[in-house]
């Protein structure tokens, strides 16, 4: 990460002061202890195939695969912290430099970190919900369901529950419309921890007039970004922050 791609951010966003919003993805979330899906060796898609497991035919074809599985991976996430990348992102929001963060993160990780405005267009893992009454439940007490039987129950009417995050095969959430009309507001786009791989979250990132992109790996976005730093989300947006004077 060079000083001249920090300042180059660091411009971009006084330039675009206000009228700018983050999108962010499971790399941000990395330094947090959570693997994300296709980071090199520890992306999650070196050891299984997530659509296979985390889809809506595997919740209704498989449901105990589905819900061991679901356990497994995100089970560990309900405790994790926020590092420096989320903790920079809310800086910039309360600083006015970003009016908020669109993600495609479902680990809550930007509310604990104080962003206020937060677009969760893949849903969360606050909370599961009944398919059949409707009654919510926290994902605490779903999981801890799981150590009794194989697959979690409605302790109100017997209906079985499934998770508040989309799973591959679901439509988009109402968060998802919010989302593209908080980027058609915006003049940039603060891309963190996203291959733009996933559809249609990633077509926010070509939808602006200015893009920035930090990320381990290049995107199919780098070519038409103004600025890409390839790094870690926490070290740049830090160096980020220090040249904006928040630091
Ligand atoms: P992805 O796994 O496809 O891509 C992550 C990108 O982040 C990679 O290109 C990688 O190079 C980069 N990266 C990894 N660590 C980084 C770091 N510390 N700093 C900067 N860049 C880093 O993730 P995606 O684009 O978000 O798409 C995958 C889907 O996985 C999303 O829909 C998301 O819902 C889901 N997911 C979420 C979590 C979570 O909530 N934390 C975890 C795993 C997967």
């Amino acid at each position: 990460m060079a000083d001249t791609d920090v300042r180059s951010l660091a411009e971009l966003l006084a330039a675009n002061k206000g009228h700018a919003v983050a999108l962010t993805g499971a790399g941000i979330s990395t330094e947090s202890g959570i693997p994300d899906f296709r980071s090199p060796g520890t992306g999650l898609w070196n050891r299984i195939d997530p659509m296979e497991y985390l889809s809506v035919d595997a919740l209704y074809a498989r449901p105990e695969t589905f819900w061991k599985y679901f356990a497994e991976v995100f089970g560990p996430t309900l405790a994790a912290q926020p590092n420096a990348g989320h903790l920079a992102l809310a800086k910039l929001e309360a600083a006015g430099f970003i009016t908020g963060v669109i993600t495609q993160n479902i680990d809550g990780l930007h509310q604990k970190a104080g962003s206020c405005t937060v677009y969760e267009v893949h849903g969360h893992l606050r909370t599961v919900h009944c398919q059949s009454c409707g009654r919510t439940y926290p994902m605490r007490e779903a999981l801890a369901l799981l150590k009794k039987e194989p697959i979690p129950h409605c302790s109100e009417c017997g209906g079985r529950v499934r998770p508040d995050v989309v799973l591959f095969g679901d439509m988009m959430p109402a968060a998802f419309s919010q989302a593209v009309a908080a980027v058609e507001r915006s003049s940039l786009v603060l891309v963190v921890g996203s291959s733009l791989t996933v559809s249609p979250a990633n077509s926010l990132a070509f939808q602006t007039p200015h893009l920035a992109i930090v990320n381990r790996e290049p995107t199919p976005a780098d070519g038409r970004a103004d600025v890409v730093l390839s790094g870690g989300a926490g070290d740049t947006l830090s160096a980020v922050l220090r040249e904006l004077n928040l630091a």
